[in-house]
C-alpha cells in the first residue's frame, strides 16, 4: 500500500487520494533484505496516520467517509472488480478495513506471495476460494484425505450445484496423479486442484513439484489454479508457491493465530487469482472481523518464535515416544525413512517437521482413551497449534463419521493418538507423556 507522492495519473483525475495506507516501510536495510519476523513488528502501518499509536487501533466501523464523490465511485470500481486488485480506499466493513488490510499485507509477507485475503473461518475461506473459482459441470481433482469439513464442502455442498470431484492419495506418483488427472479431464471442465500436506491425520505429503508439471502438462490450455491447505505447516516450513501451487490457504484459527483464542482463515498467492476470490468475498461478506485481525496481527509478531519452540517441543517429545515399550510407532515428518518417496518429498518441500504428529499406542480405544484421561498437562481437545499441548482421540472424534473402510484405509485406527505439541517446557511434556504412558 502505499502513499506516494505521485498518484497514478487516473487517481489525480479522479480527483482522488491515493491508497491511504503507507508503504511506509523499510522492507531492506543497508541492502540486507528484511526476514518476516522483524517485518512483522511494522510492515504497513504508518503511526503517523492513527495519533502516533505504535499499535494499530481497532477500526470498529461499518462504512467509511469518502474524501469526495469522484473518490467514491473510484473505491466501488476496486470493489465491484471493474478495476482489479481490489478498493483503493476503505468503504465499507463487508469488504476491508484497515486491521484487515495490515493483516492481508504481513500475512503475504510469509509466502512472499502477490497478494492475500483473510476470513471470519479457515472454512469460510476455503468456501469462498471455491465458490468463486468452480462453476456447475466443473471438476475438483484433489489430494486425500482432506478436512473433513472440506471433504463434506466438495462431496457434499458443491455436489448439490453439478460440481463433481475425483481424488488421488496425498502420496501419490506423478504417473498417478496424472492418470487421475486424464480421468477429470474425460469427465469435465478441470477448474480446480485441491491439496492438503501434510494430510491430516495420516500426515501425507503431497509432491507438489510433481502436480504442477501434471498441470502445465495435461491441462496447459485452460490452466486451472493449484491451490494447497497450508495450515499444518505453514507459513514457516512449507512455502507452496515456491513449489508451482498458484493460492496458500490457512485456517488461521491454528498455528498463525496460535492461542488457541480465535477463529480465522487466510489465502495468499497470485493476485490473478486473488482477485476473484476477493470479488466473492466482498459479495458473500467473509471477511475477518477487526478485532480477530487485531489479535492475529499480534499473533504474527510472535509466530517464528512459537513455531520453533513448538517444533523443537516435538522432536524432542516425539524421540521418546519412539523408544517407548507401549508405542506401536509414531507418525511424525522427522522420522521419514531416508530413501523414501515421503522423505524425498519431505526434502524438497518442507524445512521443519512441525509440531503436530500421530502416537500410535500398543493396543485399541481402551489404550487411547486410558492414555488421554490420564494427562495432566497436555489438554484434551481437538485443534492444534496452539500455545498449549492438545490430544485427541481421531477415530471417536474428529473423524468419527468418517466410514470404517475408509477409516482403515488413512490408517486411522482406535490406538492413534493425535498430538499437537506447544510451547511449554519439553521435559515437563515428556514427564506428563510418561506417567500417562504408564497409565495405560
Ligand atoms: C482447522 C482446519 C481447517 C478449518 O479451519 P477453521 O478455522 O476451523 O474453519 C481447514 N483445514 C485444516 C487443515 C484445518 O486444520
Amino acid at each position: 500500500m502505499t502513499d506516494n507522492k505521485t498518484p497514478e495519473t487516473e487517481a489525480e483525475l479522479s480527483g482522488a487520494t491515493p491508497r491511504r495506507r503507507p508503504k511506509a516501510d523499510v522492507l531492506e536495510v543497508g541492502g540486507r533484505k528484511l526476514s518476516p519476523s522483524t517485518l512483522m513488528m511494522g510492515h504497513a502501518f504508518d503511526p503517523m496516520l492513527s495519533e502516533g499509536s505504535l499499535k494499530p487501533p481497532i477500526f470498529l466501523t461499518s462504512t467509511f467517509v469518502f474524501e469526495n464523490a469522484a473518490a467514491g465511485k473510484r473505491h466501488f470500481e476496486g470493489v465491484t472488480g471493474k478495476r482489479p486488485g481490489g478498493a483503493d480506499g476503505l468503504v465499507y466493513s463487508r469488504f476491508n478495513g484497515p486491521n484487515q488490510e495490515i493483516l492481508e499485507d504481513r500475512l503475504g509477507i510469509w509466502d512472499e506471495a502477490e497478494d492475500a485475503l483473510v476470513f471470519s473461518s479457515g472454512m469460510s475461506a476455503i468456501a469462498t476460494l471455491m465458490l468463486a473459482l468452480v462453476k456447475p459441470g466443473d471438476v475438483i481433482v484433489h489430494s486425500a484425505p482432506l478436512y473433513a469439513a472440506t471433504e463434506t464442502l466438495i462431496g457434499r455442498i458443491l455436489g448439490r450445484f453439478g460440481v463433481t470431484f475425483l481424488d488421488f492419495p496425498a502420496g501419490a506418483t506423478e504417473a498417478e496423479i496424472e492418470a487421475v488427472v486424464e480421468r477429470a479431464k474425460a469427465q469435465g471442465n478441470v477448474s480446480l486442484i485441491y491439496l492438503e500436506s501434510p494430510a491430516n491425520p495420516t500426515n501425507a505429503l503431497v509432491d507438489i513439484e510433481a502436480v504442477s508439471r501434471v498441470r502445465d502438462r495435461l491441462l496447459g490450455d485452460t490452466n486451472p489454479p493449484i491451490a494447497i491447505d497450508n495450515t499444518f505447516l505453514g507459513p514457516l516450513w512449507q512455502q507452496p508457491l515456491r513449489h508451482g501451487a498458484d493460492l496458500v490457504v490457512y485456517s488461521l484459527t491454528k498455528y498463525a493465530g496460535g492461542h488457541s483464542d480465535l477463529v480465522a482463515g487466510g489465502v495468499t498467492g497470485r493476485k490473478a487469482w486473488i482477485d476473484p476470490i476477493r470479488m466473492m468475498r466482498n459479495t458473500i461478506g467473509t471477511i475477518s472481523d477487526p478485532n480477530t485481525a487485531w489479535m492475529l496481527l499480534r499473533s504474527l509478531e510472535t509466530l517464528e518464535l512459537r513455531m520453533s519452540r513448538a517444533g523443537e517441543n516435538a522432536e524432542k517429545v516425539c524421540a521418546f515416544f519412539r523408544d517407548h515399550p507401549k508405542v506401536e510407532s509414531v507418525g511424525y515428518l522427522g522420522f521419514l525413512q531416508e530413501g523414501t518417496r515421503q522423505a524425498d518429498i519431505y526434502k524438497r518441500h518442507c524445512s521443519g517437521a512441525g509440531s503436530t504428529f500421530s502416537l500410535y499406542l500398543k493396543g485399541g480405544e481402551r489404550e487411547s482413551f486410558a492414555f488421554l484421561d490420564a494427562l495432566k498437562i497436555a489438554k484434551l481437545a481437538v485443534s492444534l497449534g496452539g500455545t498449549e499441548t492438545l490430544a485427541s482421540c481421531p477415530a471417536a472424534m474428529t473423524h468419527l463419521s468418517v466410514p470404517d473402510q475408509r477409516k482403515q484405509e488413512l490408517g486411522i485406527t482406535d490406538n492413534l493418538v493425535r498430538i499437537s505439541i506447544g510451547v511449554e517446557n519439553a521435559d515437563d511434556l515428556i514427564a506428563d507423556f510418561d506417567q500417562a504412558l504408564k497409565a495405560v
